[in-house]
């Protein structure tokens, strides 16, 4: 198998001739720095060691937002090795949330992390899996496009991924392009994609990319010492696959003294400065700050041969820590959902409650409560003390009917809620069964047979099949009503907001909701789907269908969020 031959290669990806007789059997006529004329965007490799965990996620979103910073224009691509075709048909519990685009991918939750340092959107080319690549490929020859050739993976796929790490690049778009490797190197998953790597750079040319390998320096408590072992084994399994880190981020607890920096160095083939700490943060958002006090900004530029253009802007960064880490108040808000052993499954929320919080000057405590173990006789006990209670997206009936009565709790105290997606259904559902009188309404989700459908599955989704890539996703527009709480918390009439559902609000109970008072305050203009649910004389009780966490970011805190986070203060009586 040609793949296990890789490991056999030399050591040294600078040595070049080997691969190139071996390549040119497959591609005959591409040369070292063949394609580096054209090239006018530049390419970073961030790929991993010793350890899944590392933060790969978090260190490319810091150089990209300190690149960005320079005036660069950066974009941050994910490729994850695992055999789905995207995580949209993943369970939480498997890789936390599942981040949508506004061209409606459904992606890995870094994408978010990308999103929110560099307040530019991301889209589908910004995440490819395995399963993506092998699907495009398998297409292909179905459609007879390699004329007869035996489909390998080496050269079909690691062409496709090739491929893909052009896209972005090719759209003329960016100058930087990052692509963060899933996965751990010496993972058998990940080979095909260092493998193309390598090729990748070999083709664009020296000065055109450049690798960079997280890894890990553990300290050894009874040694009272930080070990570089780990890390050079692992950077001596990157060489047997031809390639040669340019700088290592090193993950730690403790820093790293210049003695242990030139034994990296010297054992890794880097140079000195090129060893770069990544000291454990209090919060990621200072891993940028920790990145720049490293230079690594500085590094990649040099490397890559590109100017440093101006001194870093990280005036509004810096306000957003300062606000972040000096609160003035505190608030408690419940988040009820059915995955809260995981954090990760609701990465976005908690993060824009970071954003909202540092905007109001306020820590939002976010306390978990599993919607499965609420009932009507524990809910007081549960809720009690809280600010205010989120109720967070889901799928599926466990923990529906313990949703249903936080709502009513808060709906009932005049606690602050804010309900998103399954959230705002609930919602929906409470007010039909303790409301309006609607005894056992629910959402078809939860029971097909509901005698009052209030919540119900959307026209367009009955015919689909296929549970992958086809609820309906991503951005769309949406009409708010004049002088709603909503307009007025978003400053605006029309928005734009993502999406990731089946089920709908059923517009046949529309006037029984108007007239006791939980109001559409949002609308799709084209098919007059209700967005937005809000109730009268309450202090904030909004139910959104769309994802509003998934447009939250540090330079612009989304709205909702941030006036519930007031709403909680004000409840605690800390406005
Ligand atoms: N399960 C609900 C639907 O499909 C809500 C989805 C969600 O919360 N993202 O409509």
């Amino acid at each position: 198998m040609k793949i296990v031959q890789l490991q056999l290669l030399h050591p040294n990806s600078k040595i070049f001739p080997t691969f190139v007789s071996r390549t040119e059997t497959f591609d005959s006529g591409i040369k070292p720095g063949s394609n580096s004329k054209k090239i006018m965007t530049k390419y970073i490799f961030v790929t991993g060691g010793v350890t899944s965990s590392l933060g790969k996620g978090i260190i490319s979103a810091s150089l990209a937002r300190l690149l960005q910073s320079r005036g660069y224009r950066v974009t941050i691509q994910k490729f994850d090795p695992y055999i789905n075709i995207d995580p949209g048909t993943l369970n939480p519990y498997e890789h936390g949330e599942c981040y949508v685009t506004e061209d409606g991918a459904e992606t890995d939750l870094d994408l978010g992390h990308y999103e929110r340092f560099l307040n530019t959107p991301t889209s589908k080319a910004n995440n490819i899996t395995t399963g993506r690549i092998y699907q495009n490929v398998i297409n292909r020859e179905r459609e007879g496009a390699f004329l007869g050739k035996t489909v390998q993976v080496v050269p079909h796929i690691t062409d496709e991924i090739k491929r893909n790490i052009r896209i972005l690049g090719e759209s003329g778009d960016y100058d930087i392009v990052i692509t963060e490797l899933g996965g751990t190197v010496g993972d058998i998953e990940s080979l095909p994609y260092i493998e193309a790597v390598r090729q990748f750079r070999w083709e664009v040319g020296s000065g055109n990319s450049l690798v960079i390998h997280l890894t890990l320096i553990p300290f050894l408590a009874a040694a009272g010492e930080l070990k570089t072992k780990p890390t050079q084994h692992s950077v001596k399994m990157l060489l047997e696959y031809g390639i040669q880190p340019d700088i290592l981020v090193c993950r730690t607890e403790h820093h790293l003294n210049t003695e242990i920096r030139k034994k990296i160095a010297l054992f890794c083939n880097v140079n000195v400065n090129a060893v770069v700490e990544s000291i454990d943060a209090s919060t990621i958002y200072d891993v940028p700050l920790l990145m720049l006090k490293e230079q690594l900004d500085k590094t990649v530029l040099a490397k890559l041969k590109l100017p440093h253009k101006s001194e870093p802007d990280l005036e509004n960064w810096r306000d957003f820590l300062g606000r972040l880490k000096y609160p003035k108040s505190e608030v408690r808000i419940g988040l009820v959902g059915k995955y809260v052993e995981l954090p990760d499954a609701y990465k976005s929320i908690v993060e824009s409650f970071i954003h909202a919080g540092a905007k109001n000057e306020c820590k939002v405590r976010v306390e978990y409560i599993p919607s499965e173990q609420l009932t009507p006789e524990n809910a007081i006990d549960q809720l009690k003390g809280l600010h205010g209670v989120l109720v967070a997206p889901g799928f599926g009936e466990r923990g529906f009917e313990g949703k249903i009565e936080a709502i009513r709790y808060v709906r009932e105290n005049n606690i602050p809620f804010f309900g998103i997606c399954l959230g705002m259904q609930c919602a929906v559902v409470e007010f039909a069964r303790n409301v309006l009188g609607l005894k056992d309404a629910s959402s078809e989700e939860m029971n097909a047979n509901t005698p009052f459908p209030v919540i119900g599955m959307m026209e367009a989704q009955k015919k689909i099949v296929n549970k992958g890539g086809t609820m309906r996703l991503g951005a769309y527009a949406c009409d708010l009503k004049k002088g709603s709480k909503a307009a007025g918390y978003y400053g605006k009439t029309h928005i734009s907001e993502r999406h990731r559902h089946r089920y709908e609000f059923n517009n046949d109970y529309l006037k029984q909701y108007e007239n006791a008072g939980l109001t559409p305050s949002g609308v799709n203009p084209d098919n007059n789907l209700v967005e937005i649910v809000e109730l009268k004389n309450h202090p904030f009780f909004i139910g959104t269908q769309f994802h509003p966490e998934l447009k939250s970011t540090v330079a612009n805190p989304h709205p909702l969020f941030i006036n519930f986070v007031a709403a909680s203060m004000a409840y605690a009586g800390k406005r």
